[in-house]
């Protein structure tokens, strides 16, 4: 039979999402470009850092169950074809109490879960974890299957084995352009113009501007913060989250990082970034003030001016779920978007899904992040960049 295009996928953006989406395309025999503006891995969007955690539990419920099972299977066969671990299993501590809607939640999906847990009282809890910040009206939970998830290692990785798989990848090779037509997608980018039947788009922070669909999305701009671990502190390796109080705030979270250092960061609410507007790693005096002060209350043993900073961005749905799905007017189009401060743990499913739908195979599991879902999508008269 004859081949109507070159391509049986483009995948545009090649950030956590694309590059696990063109890993399972190739790994399926399919013939697969990649394009990304920049050469991942980047500051300028949403992976920006060494690590990102990576833990069982959720606070988005046993909706996500079958996925986070799923995500960590695969990440365990990304390794493999790899042959290095791009999870390190330190296991995962939370700190809160009762009406904190994130600590509250995560209880909960926990209780729901397979997922093993203990939940320590105050006095054993300090005397188990010492470095951290626990008060006595505190409940403290440990994961010992919680992960730290290297984000160089791993985005090399699904490139590597996206490309022994026959996938073709362009790095700092912007899209232009886009169009569909009856036999195919037609994509123009920097280094000219390619055909295929289908087109994924991921590309974190700009998918609205790209699709050209107002998204019920904010781009937040999020900062991380290294410190040094001085001479003689014996820190505790696993990854830490300590939970605000009230409903709607993240947590503080911190990890220890490849280099010897510790990363925590204070996840800001309602500070938008235009994405192309992220163009350096200098955090705000009052940004490096706000982390101080939690750091003192939480792990005040390392509390210091920061080593290192890495400014980045994430996008917030408003119901806080992803949006994975065709797009409204274009039926050869999938895209993912609105990764939230989880999708890295989650882009090996997540790029399978992408995959799948690009492809042709139903995925009923996904409507919880159908775009179909926000009635009000509308669509911009431009989706030029
Ligand atoms: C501070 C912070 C902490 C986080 N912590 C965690 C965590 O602990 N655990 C977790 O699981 N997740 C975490 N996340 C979320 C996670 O990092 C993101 O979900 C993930 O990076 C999303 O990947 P993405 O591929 O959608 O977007 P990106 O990583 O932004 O990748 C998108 C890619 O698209 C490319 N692109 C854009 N425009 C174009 C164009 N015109 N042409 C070609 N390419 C283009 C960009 O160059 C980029 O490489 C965190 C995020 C932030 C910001």
């Amino acid at each position: 039979m004859q081949r109507r295009n070159p391509y049986d996928v483009i995948v545009v953006g090649l950030g956590p999402w694309g590059a696990s989406a063109v890993w399972h395309l190739a790994r399926r025999g399919m013939r697969v470009a990649g394009f990304d503006r920049h050469t991942p891995p980047h500051g300028y969007g949403s992976h920006g850092g060494a690590t990102r955690l990576a833990r069982q539990s959720n606070s988005t419920g046993p909706a996500y169950h079958p996925l986070t099972h799923r995500t960590f299977e695969l990440w365990h066969q990304l390794s493999a074809e790899a042959g290095q671990d791009l999870l390190l299993e330190s296991g995962t501590v939370f700190v809160g109490k009762a009406g904190s809607g994130w600590f509250d939640r995560t209880l909960e999906s926990l209780a729901a879960s397979e997922f093993e847990h203990e939940i320590l009282d105050t006095e054993p809890a300090q005397a188990r974890f010492p470095s951290y910040g626990i008060a006595d009206d505190e409940t403290t939970v440990f994961e010992p299957h919680g992960t730290v998830a290297l984000v160089v290692e791993g985005l090399r990785a699904m490139h590597d084995q996206a490309r022994r798989h026959g996938a073709e990848l362009r790095f700092d090779d912007p899209l232009e352009d886009y169009s569909e037509n009856a036999d195919g997608v037609e994509v123009r980018t920097a280094s000219g113009t390619y055909r295929a039947d289908r087109l994924v788009v991921a590309v974190g922070a700009w998918s609205g501007q790209i699709l050209g669909l107002d998204l019920p999305v904010a781009v937040e701009r999020q900062v991380l913060f290294n410190f040094a671990i001085p001479d003689g502190v014996r820190l505790e390796t696993a990854a830490y989250f300590a939970a605000p109080p009230g409903d709607d705030s993240a947590p503080f979270y911190g990890c220890p990082e490849p280099d010897g250092s510790y990363k925590v960061s204070l996840p800001s609410r309602g500070k938008e970034i235009r994405p192309d507007k992220l163009t350096d790693q200098q955090p705000t005096t009052a940004e490096v003030a706000a982390v101080r002060r939690c750091l003192r209350e939480r792990i005040p043993a390392i509390d210091g001016e920061p080593i290192r900073a890495t400014v980045c961005m994430w996008s917030e749905v408003t119901d806080g779920h992803w949006i994975i799905g065709t797009h409204s007017r274009h039926d050869r189009i999938v895209f993912g978007a609105g990764c939230m401060g989880r999708g890295f743990r989650y882009a090996p499913v997540v790029g399978e899904a992408l995959a799948d739908l690009a492809t042709g195979t139903e995925r009923p599991d996904m409507a919880l992040f159908s775009p179909q879902r926000f009635q009000s999508v509308t669509v911009r008269g431009a989706r030029r960049q």
